[in-house]
């Protein structure tokens, strides 16, 4: 079956030199949720911002990332955009309305949705996160676990069918860490999860990917790999704590 998304050997050399990305490959199949974890430097950013043609410049002619088989590039970006939902790492940079209503409307509204679809998409995006009755609220006077889960209203309405997330706890307490994980439990699209909480990780994910140095070092079962002590140190990792007291082939 053809893969949700696919990574054929891309590389990226910034325009000061900096090789970002050496030759990385893998595919995500419909459903699955993986880790993409490394250690700061290591790519994870760079390799994002592909998922989104956010470097054109990169384009050269090549094809190196595929949306259900369809090759990215700029005659295809505008589909891309809507098959991949992006929630950044810092939800102010993705909320910029005057109410949660606006904003989550936002996505929708750029696909040509009418106003009727629009609220529609908006009161099941924001029932989805449970956020529900905060549509005429200013997004800026939110908790943080509040505009997270805003921000990922606003890319569910846009009806995606690849969500990609860029350090989605971080800056969460630990309620809002707790609500955000079970709610992106509950999501059953293909996820790819970039972060440096690996207990978020093996609680979420039952497959990672170690990049460091701009390669795919590792791909594999969550726990046998976040267990190889070695492994873990090699790529500046730590073994997470809930993994403390688990055996790697076992309960
Ligand atoms: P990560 O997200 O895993 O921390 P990045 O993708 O941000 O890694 O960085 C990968 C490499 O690219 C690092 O060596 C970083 O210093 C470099 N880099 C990132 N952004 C730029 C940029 N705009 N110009 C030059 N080098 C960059």
């Amino acid at each position: 079956m053809t893969p949700d998304l696919e990574i054929r050997d891309l590389a990226y050399r910034y325009p000061d030199g900096t090789e970002a990305l050496r030759g990385v490959s893998f595919a995500l199949a419909q459903g699955e949720c993986v880790g993409l974890v490394g250690p700061n430097g290591a790519g994870k950013s760079t390799l994002l911002m592909h998922l989104n043609g956010l470097l054109p410049e990169a384009w050269n002619g090549r094809e190196h990332v595929f949306i259900h088989g369809t090759p990215l590039g700029r005659k295809t970006l505008y589909d891309a955009r809507r098959q991949v939902g992006f929630l950044f790492q810092d939800p102010n940079d993705q909320l910029f309305c005057p109410t949660v209503f606006e904003d989550v409307a936002f996505g929708p509204r750029q696909f040509g949705l009418d106003e009727a679809q629009v609220t529609q998409r908006v009161a099941q995006a924001l029932a989805q996160v449970e956020m529900t009755g905060f549509e005429e609220r200013p997004p800026y006077h939110l908790s943080a676990g509040q505009k997270r889960r805003v921000c990922l209203a606003g890319v569910l309405a846009c009806a995606p069918s690849i969500l990609v997330l860029d350090e989605p706890t971080h800056s969460l307490d630990p309620r809002g860490r707790r609500e955000l994980k079970a709610l992106l439990r509950r999501i059953p699209l293909t996820k790819l999860l970039a972060t440096h909480d690996l207990e978020l990780v093996v609680e979420l994910c039952p497959r990672v990917i170690v990049l460091d140095q701009g390669q795919v070092v590792a791909d594999g079962p969550t726990v046998e790999l976040l267990m190889d002590e070695q492994l873990m140190l090699r790529h500046h990792l730590e073994r997470p704590h809930i993994l403390m007291h688990r055996h790697p082939h076992g309960a």
